[in-house]
């Protein structure tokens, strides 16, 4: 094992030099999860990472060692003659690793397992998202069985703890360098004696609850967003998960956003386009008539101001912005068709400006 190469126990776990025992414990607790070779079978560094940040916690979270550490650095367990332990002994590693990773993990296989964070996906009309609403959830969370105050025995049984695993819940062996760990079956991992269950929770400590809780999605929120509810997840001992909220907006059948910009596009017929006229257009608080001009072009946006959604996270609310589009008929009766055939023959250059111009154009490129 070369000592000199090592990296800086702080550094690794990315706490301050002065960081309490505390901060150290959440910053291991969160590289040990992520780094943890049973969370990265298809990655083999993660071993050797989560070795390292074993070993700098091991340290760092002992009063004695860190204060051997903070004085002669690396060189103070470089050598296990030296009464500190060796990084190269394996089994001492496993045996800090058999310590703190209950302490860690938490004690039991029922309560003390860090629990994971709870999802919930809600759906939202594209209006509740684009005005904000509140939103009555109800979701399943673990939380600590009331009759045992989430010990898991039954109130009276006497030696509950489970005599294979010593009430841990978990069977602790070797695997290489670390060491892991399954669940104990003679208590199905619940760390209490069968006889001495609570019948309650049958040992688990925890119980299933069904939960009601009042959500308020802002104005404005956005397709994909997740509102993070902290300690509104699973109990375990070691505390409480949170509950990701991930919001799916639906889409609307006449508007599109585009930020705090609402958007969309308004057909209208060729005579309404020319003559002008007033037209309905649909916003966020019910239909208004706009004012069409004689000439309107397709493809012409009209911008109503304050109509949009509130910005997200800001002031103010954006436009709404409407796009006309001139329908060309695709079918005509042979009197309509008569009817335009008349029209046609009737405009010239001065009522096609654009037209006249753009075959002006053509004509002396390639006449
Ligand atoms: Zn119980
Ligand atoms: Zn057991």
């Amino acid at each position: 094992m070369v000592a000199s190469a090592k990296r800086d126990y702080y550094e690794l776990l990315g706490v301050e030099k002065h960081a309490a025992t505390d901060d150290i414990k959440r910053a291991y607790r969160r590289l040990a999860v992520k780094y943890h070779p049973d969370h990265n079978p298809e990655n083999p560094d993660a071993e050797e990472t989560f070795k390292a940040v074993s070993e700098a916690y091991a340290v760092l979270s002992d009063p004695d060692k860190r204060r051997r550490y903070d004085t002669v650095g690396h060189a103070a367990y470089a050598d296990s003659a030296g009464g500190g332990f060796n990084p190269s002994d394996f089994s001492s590693i496993g045996d800090i690793l058999e310590g703190f990773l209950d302490d860690v993990f938490g004690r039991r296989g029922g309560a003390g397992e860090a629990p994971k964070d709870l999802r919930y996906d809600l759906s939202l009309r594209f209006e509740e998202a684009a005005l904000g609403i509140e939103k009555d959830i109800e979701y399943d969370r673990l939380e600590r069985c009331a009759t045992c105050a989430g010990r898991g025995a039954a109130r009276t049984a006497t030696n509950a703890e489970c005599p294979a695993c010593a009430g841990r819940g978990a069977i602790r062996f070797q695997r290489g360098f670390f060491a892991s760990s399954r669940p104990c079956s003679a208590c199905e991992g619940t760390g209490v004696r069968p006889g001495a269950r609570c019948e309650d929770c049958h040992g688990q400590g925890l119980q299933s609850q069904r939960q009601h809780l009042r959500v308020k999605i802002p104005a404005g929120v956005e397709d994909g967003a997740v509102r993070t509810l902290r300690g509104a997840g699973s109990e375990y001992s070691g505390g409480t998960t949170d509950l990701h909220v991930y919001v799916k907006v639906a889409e609307h059948p006449l508007f599109s956003r585009n930020g705090a910009d609402l958007v969309c596009e308004v057909p209208v017929s060729f005579p309404q386009a020319a003559l002008g006229s007033h037209i309905e257009v649909p916003t966020l608080e019910g239909k208004v008539t706009m004012k069409l001009p004689a000439g309107t072009q397709s493809g012409k946006v009209f911008r109503l101001r304050g109509k949009g959604l509130p910005v997200f996270g800001g002031y103010g609310k954006g436009d709404q912005l409407v796009t006309i589009l001139v329908e060309v008929p695709e079918k005509l009766s042979s009197r309509q068709r008569e009817l335009l055939g008349a029209l046609a023959a009737e405009m010239g250059a001065d009522t096609h400006p654009k037209q006249s111009s753009f075959l002006d154009k053509l004509k002396s490129l390639f006449d």
